[in-house]
């Protein structure tokens, strides 16, 4: 056993609070170190550990999605993130959506209950000396901390990142809007839609593309991640841009069959409805100029904001130089990143990164060989990409089926059920022969 029979966690995010977790199951001790309340980024509010941010959701339920898969995986590893979202979880059709506040409750309590684990509150300036240690300051960490990270990494790789508002449901007018889920997918009543007729896209379109937005120093449009993009400049790539994005009308006929121009979907935020989401309505606009175009949607008139949408810098290393596939630091063995700054981008992925390098500091601290991921799981599909991508833009990445070896199959649906019985194969046989498994 190592000298230093204790692993320092610095940041209990996602990736934190997995990876601190991971520690204490398996018998070893545990420092956590997080900042707040003493100090919050500008997208943190509570004071609880694992908070999300932005929006509820973690995404697809189903495991013949990539992301459903590692979800899986991580189930498999007795993950206190996927415990956390089962246990809160609320209804969003195929998504796996939860209750924000209860997720992070019982992640907090989870962590500040276990006899294993040290809680200290406090910013962090600087990298642990020595020993074995996880650092999971998040994408937006900034101060000494971050200039620690970037001389250690040679410099930090950013882009921008921007989240939805969320209105109050008492606010909303329930005459003008209808429950349905796409298609029927998941219960009648996850998403509110908020119907358009051709006219009213038109006038809502126009506001939305010539509204003012914030002030944000070196903010261009082509940094920002696709997937996160604000409604205005996806608005602003064509006049029908947002009808085949998050406006998308198909397979949301309204109660009396007529066929909407344009939807703009609320979905749930808590278990007892009183908060929803505008789905795909993350923004960057000026607080006041999101109250006076998103109160022209209908049913969202009086719409009072229980959040704006606001868009922060968004810090991750260059993986491939800086990391291996055990999100280590190949200067500095026993230095594990983990997170969204390794490079993976999401909630899911953060703390799936937050598991596997907790599993190696468990090994490292008891002497014994490395779990080894492979390509076939997402798990090691994830870390492969942040540890090996081989082109030279290197960008934060969301699990996908591409990035997992794949297997020949008849169909697509096949080839997808026969990759994650493969996968969740391995990630069982692995997860048996885990230190405290
Ligand atoms: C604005 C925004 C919106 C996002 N929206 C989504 C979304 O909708 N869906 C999605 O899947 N992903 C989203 N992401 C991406 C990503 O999934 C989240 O950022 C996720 O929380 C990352 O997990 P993490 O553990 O790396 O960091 P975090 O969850 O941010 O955790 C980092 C923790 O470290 C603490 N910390 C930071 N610095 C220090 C220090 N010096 N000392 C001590 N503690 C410190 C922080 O207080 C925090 O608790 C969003 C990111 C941003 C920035």
């Amino acid at each position: 056993m190592a000298a230093e029979n204790r692993v320092t966690v610095i940041g209990a995010g996602l990736a934190g609070s997995e990876a601190a977790w991971q520690i204490a199951r398996r018998g070893i001790k545990v420092r956590l170190f997080e900042q707040k309340p003493e100090k919050r980024s500008p997208a943190h509010k509570s004071d609880g550990f694992a908070e999300l941010v932005c929006s509820n959701s973690l995404r697809a339920a189903d495991i013949h999605s990539a992301v459903g898969l590692l979800k899986q995986e991580m189930r498999e590893l007795d993950s206190l993130v996927m415990r956390a979202a089962d246990a809160t979880r609320v209804p969003a059709g195929g998504a796996l959506a939860v209750d924000r506040e209860a997720f992070s409750a019982y992640i907090t309590e989870t962590l500040e209950q276990h006899e294993n684990i040290e809680g200290v509150r406090g910013e962090v300036t600087s990298l642990p000396d020595g020993g074995i240690a996880i650092v999971a300051p998040g994408p937006l960490v900034e101060g000494a901390l971050a200039q620690a990270i970037g001389e250690l990494a040679e410099g930090f790789l950013s882009f921008f990142d921007a989240a939805a508002p969320i209105v109050t449901a008492e606010s909303i007018d329930m005459d003008k809007v209808y429950f349905a889920s796409r298609y029927g997918k998941g219960g009648g009543d996850d998403y509110l839609n908020c119907p358009m007729d051709r006219e009213q896209y038109h006038s809502f379109w126009e506001a939305l593309t010539t509204a003012e937005t914030a002030e944000l120093h070196g903010f261009e449009d082509d940094k920002v991640f696709e997937g996160c993009m604000p409604v205005e400049t996806m608005a602003r790539r064509g006049v029908d841009t947002l009808r085949f994005g998050p406006m998308k009308p198909v397979g949301l006929t309204m109660p009396d069959g007529t066929k909407p121009y344009a939807v703009v979907q609320l979905r749930r935020e808590d278990k007892e409805g009183r908060l929803y989401n505008i789905v795909g309505f993350q923004t960057h606009l000026k607080f006041g100029e999101q109250r006076r175009v998103l109160r022209m949607i209908p049913g969202l008139e009086n719409a009072e904001f229980a959040r704006y949408g606001v868009m922060h810098k968004n810090a991750f290393v260059n993986g491939p130089k800086v990391l291996n596939r055990y999100y280590e630091c190949k200067n500095r063995p026993g230095l594990y990143l983990a997170g969204q700054i390794t490079g993976v981008e999401g909630y899911v992925e953060s703390a799936a990164s937050g598991l596997l390098a907790a599993l190696c500091a468990v090994c490292d601290v008891l002497g014994q060989p490395r779990p080894d991921f492979s390509r076939d799981t997402a798990m090691g599909a994830l870390a492969g990409y942040v540890s090996g991508y081989a082109g030279a833009d290197f960008q934060p990445m969301n699990i996908t089926y591409g990035l997992i070896n794949t297997v020949k199959a008849k169909s697509k649906s096949d080839r997808k059920r026969m990759v994650a019985e493969r996968a969740l194969a391995e990630v069982r046989r692995i997860a048996a022969g885990l230190p405290g498994a």
